[in-house]
């Protein structure tokens, strides 16, 4: 294997350094790991337009609210590191919580109003654990680039808020959902549905979809155009957080949808929280 395993935040440091020392732009992609060719596109992404790039695989644990399923995300560093050289990956660096959150661990990054609605209202505290080892994890890779997907666009929408305002000097890049063959938007958390539940899931994509064809017919309202969304997913998922359509840099709902306008949701299947959504064109 050609790529490099790193688990000590100095030798990932003096890797960094050796690079930007001969003038090598660094692409950063953060993960959870379980990897799939969703991540894989985020590596592939940096590979063209940096010389050099980092992944990370860390489960975050103060991103995960009490009852979530922190405890069994899925874990398969072998594989990730696999998945990662193909796409061309120079380090896989990991780490631990011991590392990250060591005792008198005080420091929180918290950015406000982008985090209020959405996942923000259902997962308390989940973005300021997001933000706060995305800030952690720039200060010690330093990267040129950073790539998030646009599958989780709150959060993409937050970090960059986060960066601008903590003037961090790292360009953070978003990149577009990858999906299954029959449309079901790539996660990890799609390990864990049964093979029903997988079935079910589908609802989510067709809900977006339905409400893109309406789009794309003239319907405008905001409401109506989440509501034809709502009653698609609400025929496959147990339970629904929320439809919603919002303004792309805001994140408020819209009365009047336009072209850019994002229609999101997060539904339940079973034990599992899926999110997915899709900007809505002419
Ligand atoms: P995670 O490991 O779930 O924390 O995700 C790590 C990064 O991969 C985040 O920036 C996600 O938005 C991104 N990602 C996850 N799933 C997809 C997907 N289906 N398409 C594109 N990016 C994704």
């Amino acid at each position: 294997m050609t790529i490099q395993l790193i688990d000590q935040i100095e030798a990932l440091r003096a890797q960094v350094r050796a690079w930007r020392h001969q003038g090598d732009r660094v692409g950063f992609v953060p993960t959870m790991g379980a990897l799939h060719a969703g991540h894989v596109s985020l590596v592939q992404a940096a590979r063209r337009t940096c010389d050099r790039v980092v992944a990370s695989v860390f489960v975050n644990p103060t991103q995960f609210g009490p009852g979530e399923d922190l405890a069994r995300y899925p874990r398969d560093l072998e594989g990730d590191a696999r998945q990662l050289e193909a796409g061309g990956c120079d380090v896989l660096f990991t780490t631990t919580p011991e590392v990250m959150y060591p005792p008198g661990f005080a420091t929180w990054v918290t950015v406000e109003g982008l985090t209020d609605g959405l996942c923000g209202a259902f997962r308390p505290g989940h973005f300021r654990g997001v933000t706060t080892v995305v800030a952690k994890l720039f200060a010690i890779v330093l990267p040129d680039e950073a790539f998030f997907g646009q599958k989780d666009r709150q959060q993409l929408e937050v970090i960059r808020r986060m960066t601008a305002d903590l003037n961090l000097p790292v360009r953070v890049m978003g990149c577009p959902i990858v999906r299954e063959p029959d449309g079901l938007a790539m996660s990890s958390r799609n390990a864990y549905l049964s093979p029903a539940e997988r079935e079910r899931a589908l609802a989510l994509i067709r809900g977006l979809r339905r409400a893109e064809a309406a789009f794309r017919q003239g319907e405008r309202d905001g409401r109506t155009l989440e509501a034809l969304c709502r009653e698609e997913v609400a025929a496959g998922a147990d339970r629904i957080d929320y439809v919603q359509a919002v303004d792309p840099g805001t994140l408020r709902p819209v009365e009047e949808a336009a072209p850019g306008t994002i229609l999101l949701v997060a539904a339940h299947l079973g034990k599992t929280r899926l999110i997915d959504n899709l900007e809505l064109t002419a």
